[in-house]
């Protein structure tokens, strides 16, 4: 059965259980952080920090209003990150989870620079790459992911992916009869269908989405040309040429909704380099 997560944010309140429920569930220990003139916090995802909720501000008026926004892997059918790993660490399970396999992954940060949402990042710790899971471990037993648990408005639902849509299409309607004449349901066919879809009050971009997502062209060439020769040549050389290509292409890796700034402990610099553990 196809599954999906649903994230409303028009009934989002900024109220952050699903962030702290995420770390909850995952074993994500929290890190310190500056105040960056916003209540937002953390003001980006890190390897301990696999789900934010970006607070964007809006002037309407002599008012400033707050639009809340998640942050997270959109779990994506057809996934640049998968795509790009050359140890195979990325596969899709249960049919829509894009997970990472922390046994195989090499920390080569290929699927880092690949990603079009800019989610993947770097554990110094444990060399290698980490994000979300859509909760798998939770899935396959039948649960729902800790995030859609918690969220006290129903701003998060998961479940089978023909009734999130439909959710999502009714609350649409009634959001353009309240007048949010751009307001959209983003995830339906991007990408072969995002896991995670999310329903817009305003335009993608106005909450940090690229408008049309794609995987980028520089990771088709890498399919076809670059990732056969590496599996001949070795993996320094690969990343060289991917990075190289990357840039070619004008892809700067990063379309993160407003206030962003990676985080410490983001490429960190705490101890323990090199050993591998699931924390
Ligand atoms: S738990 Fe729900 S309402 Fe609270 S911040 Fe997360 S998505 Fe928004
Ligand atoms: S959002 Fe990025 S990390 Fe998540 S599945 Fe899509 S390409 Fe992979
Ligand atoms: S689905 Fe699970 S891993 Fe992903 S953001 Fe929600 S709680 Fe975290």
């Amino acid at each position: 059965m196809a599954t999906a997560m649903l994230v409303d944010v028009s009934r989002c309140i900024g109220c952050r259980a699903c962030q702290v429920a995420c770390k909850e569930w995952n074993l994500r220990h929290a890190e310190r952080t500056q105040n960056q003139g916003s209540y937002e916090n953390p003001p980006d995802l890190s390897a301990q920090t696999w789900t934010r909720v970006a607070f964007i501000e809006e002037a309407v008026g002599d008012e400033v209003k707050w639009q809340f926004r998640r942050v997270l892997c959109q779990h994506c059918t057809d996934a640049a990150c998968e795509q790009v790993c050359p140890p195979k660490a990325i596969s899709h399970r249960l049919s829509t989870a894009v997970v990472i396999d922390a046994e195989k992954c090499t920390g080569c940060k290929y699927c880092i620079s690949a990603c079009p949402f800019d989610v993947p990042r770097y554990n110094v710790q444990t060399n290698t790459v980490e994000k979300c899971t859509l909760c798998v471990d939770r899935i396959s037993n039948g649960q729902i992911p800790a995030c859609a648990k918690v969220c006290a408005p129903e701003a998060v639902m998961f479940g089978e992916r023909s009734i999130m849509v439909a959710i999502a299409k009714m609350r649409l309607g009634k959001l353009k009869k309240r007048g949010f004449k751009d307001a959209g349901l983003y995830g339906e066919k991007e990408l072969g269908g995002l896991g995670v879809m999310f329903l817009l009050t305003s335009s993608p971009s106005f909450y940090g989405f690229p408008e049309k997502p794609t995987v980028p062209l520089s990771v088709n060439i890498w399919q076809d040309v670059f990732k056969p020769m590496i599996a001949v040549a070795g993996g320094g050389a690969g990343l060289a040429a991917l990075v190289s290509l990357l840039g070619s292409t004008g892809y700067k890796g990063s379309q993160r909704g407003q206030g962003s700034q990676r985080s410490q402990g983001d490429e960190g610099s705490r101890g323990d380099k090199g050993k591998k553990q699931s924390e």
